[in-house]
């Protein structure tokens, strides 16, 4: 006989969007039982990992260039004749807009207005929240975050959870394999695994995905982002634990697709480095060579908060999928640049960039070449600026270095190597404005939620700085409207 257990509602994950789930379901009057793969030291996905930068200007309010991002990267070429719908009030929307995949009005409108009473809701718990020091030197839009990141998100979370053993039980080393549906098409609950691939049943009148993307899974990677997935790895640990189980078997059932499977949130980090997130964001301030020592994108097109994604995505398709960020002396110039590089390893450094070359293993004469070709195509130094997009550009180079381009040839020369590294991946399915799935026809899945990275909301650029807050709000969401749909419905 299958270990059954019975409850009112699953939670699967136990990350932000996962605790955000379990607690308002439990806040609304539901019995619980969330799922872990990772032991409970381990317990929290990515978020336990992350600073938790949140797109907002206050407590209360989204960025100002919040919804102008989002309707940037709402898809790819949308066709203007299906989407001309979208302007009209949802509940009016033909089936097949509901299920389409593109970053639709009503969820992103939903997303900005509930973010202030989320955050809020979150202080709850007792989470401070302030504009914390970041690593960008300079940025293009306001961030807050939560005092000890998002790791305290999940322990003040997890820490009501356990006052309330009662209504919210946490099964860690439990795997979610599948889900279970009824004749009439609801969601039942779900089937999973523990110690010694041993299954369990979890019988539920409402399930929440909340259990990540699928930058943990390699034969996922490769399908969906091409064989150069093989030169990622996850940003951080918590991504080892995102295998896709919440995505696939969605899909599985039908569940609508959205968000941009070929790609992913791309960090440029130190592969040298083992530590969490160990960035080098200081590169838009030098040079980038590949392996062969020759440049192959324009370093600073833009601030590099808004850029570095797809800087990064370049990398991961150089030779190897690796680059070099190369600096010289001049570096000191730009105000606190040692903020923007967070490897715990030092930068390889030599007194000539032959020397550099060789420590890098590159060869000492291609590499003397590119710099020679950079440094004759700068202008000079006049006009730089560190703190703005200066305009000071080379010119008759392929690529162009459209911004803080000076010569390099003040000793001492340092680099860093760079990877892609996998923040997050973006494919996930559709959600409507109360984090219930829908089907590729555009219907709700009865009983069935998704929140945080299982949900597709992301295509082309990520609009930095909104995945935990997309977590929060949209756990949030699913938690409430799974007690009130589902387990209560049948209380007096
Ligand atoms: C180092 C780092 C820095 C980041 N910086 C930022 C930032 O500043 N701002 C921002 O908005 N975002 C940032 N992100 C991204 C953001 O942290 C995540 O996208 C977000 O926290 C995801 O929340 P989630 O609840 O969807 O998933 P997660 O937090 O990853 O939680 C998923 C959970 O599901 C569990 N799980 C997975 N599969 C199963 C299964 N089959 N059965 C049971 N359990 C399962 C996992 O163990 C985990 O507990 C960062 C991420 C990292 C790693």
């Amino acid at each position: 006989m299958v270990e059954t257990f019975e409850t009112d509602v699953v939670v699967v994950g136990c990350g932000i969007s996962g605790l955000a789930a379990a607690v308002s379901a439990q806040e609304h009057g539901a019995k619980v039982r969330v799922l872990e793969r990772a032991p409970r030291e381990e317990r929290g996905g990515n978020t336990r990992y992350t600073e938790s930068y949140w797109r907002m200007k206050s407590e209360n309010e989204v960025s100002d260039d919040f919804t102008e991002r989002f309707a940037e990267n709402a898809g790819g070429h949308l066709d203007p004749e299906v989407i001309k719908d979208a302007s009209g009030p949802y509940e009016g929307w033909p089936r097949l807009l509901k299920s389409l995949g593109f970053a639709d009005p009503e969820l992103v409108a939903t997303f900005a207005e509930l973010a202030g009473p989320t955050l809020r809701w979150l202080t709850g718990f007792g989470v401070k929240f302030d504009f914390l020091p970041n690593y960008f030197i300079i940025q293009s839009t306001t961030r807050m975050a939560p005092v000890g990141g998002g790791l305290a998100l999940v322990e003040a979370l997890a820490a009501h959870a356990e006052s309330v053993p009662d209504d919210i039980a946490i099964h860690y080393e439990t795997t979610m394999t599948s889900l279970l549906q009824d004749e009439d098409g609801r969601i039942a609950g779900i089937r999973a695994v523990v110690e010694d691939n041993r299954p369990v049943e979890f019988r539920a009148k409402a399930v929440v995905l909340a259990s990540g993307g699928f930058e943990g899974n390699p034969e996922m990677l490769s399908h969906y982002l091409g064989t150069d997935a093989l030169w990622l790895r996850p940003v951080a640990r918590g991504g080892y634990y995102n295998r896709g189980e919440g995505i696939r078997t969605a899909l599985d059932l039908g569940a609508a697709p959205a968000g941009d499977f070929g790609s992913f949130h791309a960090q440029p980090v130190d592969p040298r480095s083992g530590q969490a997130e160990p960035v080098v964001l200081s590169y838009s301030y030098g040079l980038l060579v590949n392996k062969r020592a020759r440049r192959f994108i324009d370093e600073a097109p833009g601030m590099v908060d808004a850029t570095y994604e797809a800087v990064t995505r370049e990398i991961m398709h150089q030779p190897e999928g690796i680059a070099y960020a190369i600096h010289d002396g001049r570096m000191e110039d730009v105000p606190n640049w040692r903020k923007a590089v967070r490897s715990d390893q030092p930068p390889v450094e030599a007194h000539s960039i032959e020397a550099l070359a060789e420590a890098l293993e590159l060869d000492p004469h291609e590499l003397a070449e590119t710099v020679e070709a950079f440094n004759a195509a700068c202008a000079g130094e006049a006009g730089f600026d560190a703190m703005k997009l200066d305009g000071l550009a080379t010119a008759g180079l392929e690529p162009n270095k459209s911004n803080w381009a000076r010569p390099l040839d003040k000793p001492p020369f340092l680099a860093w190597p760079i990877i892609a590294a996998n923040c997050f991946t973006f494919g996930g399915v559709k959600v409507n404005a109360r984090a219930q799935v829908l089907n590729m026809d555009g219907e709700v899945i009865p009983g069935l939620y998704a929140a945080g990275e299982v949900m597709g909301i992301y295509y082309r650029t990520y609009t930095g700085s909104t995945s935990v807050m997309r977590g929060a709000v949209f756990g949030r969401q699913a938690g409430i409207d799974a007690a009130m749909r589902h387990a209560r419905a049948n209380q007096p």
